[in-house]
């Protein structure tokens, strides 16, 4: 494909059709651009710092190539998740979907700080470039408001044609309000926030990330990443929970690659559009001097170990300027590749994300905040069992809420504020993991719901708004 020709196209057009992987952030810029054209220059200015921010940083870390010196604090991320009855299915159900989650959080952590163990893939000429953000993220167990969280909020949403992905003011900004039937931003100075639903049908798109540098005064609480839901948590040896196109995305890389995003790097061939090389007037790189020059993304799952060294590209080709012996980063998180032909970030990529997450860097927040990663003592729920996973959500919510638990449910009770038993549907709470109960019919205020357990019962507040 490198070399264009007719075979390349022909295998561009098959994976295009049939599940190249394809992230929004291109189409985000343009978005941005289309509204206001000094984008141009606030993206140009912003790609065009990352090398010193990464020189800066492995100046002040000279260890930084391979290790950090010091580990960070864990940065809490809570996944909101809004999908149909019939799309939660397709998840696995409850069970299928805490899998997803606690799955893709090892994932991250792994790819993170070098320890994927797939790294054994990286071919001798790259193994100096396997670099280590050294970022380490845990799920949001208590939520703004200070009560309990698994992690995630999950609400069940109208089964409409194609699902949930409408946006107005930005692209799919409508999945991030409550207000528009999506699930609001959890504070992002504390948080980072991972919507998961339907936009893929639309839009093709695996993820999107809306990082700090896109984000303006009245659009910070969009600041995040959404994720096409099957694409969320890692099946890497077997199992049969439905992952997007023929399993090439099943490995929990898409939120490895948009969370690059989230920490400002961008894709190694520097999305100018063009196959071209950085010696060529139109072409931009990523702004990153150890990802070596790219024309383009690559896909599928390519041969990057050939006989007389690492596969390259288009620019090989540009006799007098590189023969990039080493090849290009086709290996590279950034790329477009299928998950298990992902691998590393360089030290440079790494360098800059571990800036951003350091003293002084935008995301710096986000690392101060291990008292999210626990369950405090006592914050509305009485009587919970060690082990036993409870939630509802949206919490506060405008009257649809999605109970979840851990253990089959017996018995749902509401009780109004003074203790007035309120009816729920017949069968609610018998004996299933999860219901969505609809309670907009009830006057704004707060309610108690105890549900019954084989163990014993939990009582949680709710709070209609
Ligand atoms: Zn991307």
């Amino acid at each position: 494909m490198r070399k264009g020709g007719i075979f390349g196209l022909l295998l561009l057009w098959g994976l295009g059709a049939f599940g190249q992987r394809k992230c929004g952030i291109v189409d985000e810029r343009n978005a941005l651009i289309a509204q206001d054209a000094s984008w141009i220059q606030k993206f140009e200015n912003q790609r065009s710092l990352l090398q010193s921010i990464a020189d800066n940083y492995l100046a002040q870390h000279a260890e930084g190539k391979e290790q950090r010196a010091t580990s960070i604090p864990t940065i809490p991320v809570i996944f909101h998740i809004m999908v149909t009855n019939a799309q939660l299915a397709r998840m696995g159900g409850i069970d299928g979907l805490k899998m997803r989650v606690d799955s893709q959080m090892v994932v991250l952590n792994r790819d993170y700080n070098r320890q994927n163990a797939d790294s054994v893939m990286i071919p001798s000429l790259w193994k100096p470039l396997y670099g280590n953000p050294g970022i380490r993220f845990g799920l949001a167990h208590t939520s703004p408001i200070g009560w309990n969280s698994p992690g995630y909020e999950l609400k069940i949403i109208p089964d409409v044609p194609g699902g949930f992905y409408a946006g107005t003011g930005g692209i799919y900004s409508d999945a991030k309000y409550d207000s528009t039937g999506g699930l609001n931003a959890w504070d992002i100075s504390r948080y980072v926030n991972v919507w998961c639903y339907n936009f893929a049908d639309a839009s093709g798109y695996l993820g999107l990330t809306y990082s700090k540098s896109f984000t303006i005064a009245t659009t910070r609480d969009q600041e995040g990443i959404s994720l096409y839901y099957p694409a969320l948590g890692c099946q890497d040896t077997g199992g049969t929970l439905f992952f997007p196109y023929g399993h090439s995305f099943r490995l929990g890389r898409t939120l490895t690659h948009e969370m690059g995003h989230y920490f400002e790097i961008w894709h190694t061939w520097g999305d100018d559009g063009f196959d071209d090389c950085p010696w060529s007037g139109s072409h931009r790189d990523d702004g990153i001097a150890d990802t070596p020059p790219q024309g383009n993304s690559s896909a599928g799952l390519p041969a990057y170990t050939i006989p007389d060294g690492t596969l390259n590209d288009v620019c090989q080709d540009s006799m007098m300027v590189n023969m990039q012996s080493i090849g290009y980063a086709c290996l590279d998180f950034m790329d477009y590749t299928d998950d298990s032909s992902m691998h590393l970030f360089t030290p440079m990529q790494a360098a800059v994300m571990a800036s951003m997450v350091s003293p002084g860097g935008e995301s710096y927040s986000l690392t101060q905040h291990p008292e999210l990663l626990q369950y405090p003592a006592n914050t509305g729920i009485a009587g919970v069992n060690v082990g036993l996973d409870f939630s509802i959500s949206p919490n506060p919510s405008t009257g649809l809420i999605c109970v979840t638990s851990s253990q089959k449910m017996q018995k749902l009770v509401l009780y109004s504020a003074i203790g007035q038993e309120i009816s729920l549907p017949p069968g609610t709470g018998q004996g299933e993991n999860y219901y969505s109960i609809d309670l907009s019919g009830l006057d704004k205020g707060i309610y108690f719901l105890r549900c019954n357990f084989a163990t014993g019962s939990i009582t949680s507040k709710v709070l209609l708004q």
